[in-house]
């Protein structure tokens, strides 16, 4: 079975997560999004609640599952008999971010991690900017699915 796990904060879900989501469903027989919990970083949106956003999004879609994990994204996989961690490509930011992180977990576990670029109209899209417009009463509406901007 080809299972993959994408890791991520997800505080919120946007729009920009969905459509990797999306257009990684053909490429395996599972995905598990799965939601990293580190004590010491501050989040927005509760874990209850971030969780429920994924679930409600894809509540359709059975390949899809949703999970928390703590520690490292690669011991995760293992557990979860993962063999590839999905990843969103923004721009040459995220690349030189990933590359040395993607290329750890190969050495160190066999993981290996598959990126998609995301989509031109969601390139501007990230969970700190929704943070950002949210805290400063702006409309996220064309930033998130719908059941984040209805809460
Ligand atoms: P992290 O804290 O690990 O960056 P995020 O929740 O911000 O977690 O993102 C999870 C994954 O989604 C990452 O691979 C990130 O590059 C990708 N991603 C985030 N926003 C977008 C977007 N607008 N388009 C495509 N991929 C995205």
């Amino acid at each position: 079975m080809k299972r993959a796990v994408f890791p991520g904060s997800f505080d919120p879900l946007t729009l920009g997560h969905v459509d990797i989501i999306q257009r990684a469903l053909p490429l395996f027989d599972e995905i598990i999004i799965a939601i990293g919990v580190n004590a010491d970083k501050k989040y927005m949106f509760p874990l209850e609640q971030r969780t429920h956003f994924i679930e409600e999004t894809f509540k359709k879609q059975e390949k899809i599952k949703v999970k928390t994990y703590t520690g490292l994204t690669a011991a995760f996989c293992k557990e979860m008999n993962a063999h590839f961690i999905l990843r969103g490509l923004r721009n040459t930011n995220d690349f030189n971010y990933e590359q040395s992180i993607a290329q750890t977990n190969q050495a160190i576990t066999g993981v290996e991690s598959v990126f998609l670029f995301c989509s031109p109209q969601f390139s501007h899209i990230s969970s700190t900017i929704v943070r950002d417009v949210k805290r400063n009463d702006g409309d996220i509406s064309s930033l998130v699915p719908k059941v984040v901007n209805a809460y």
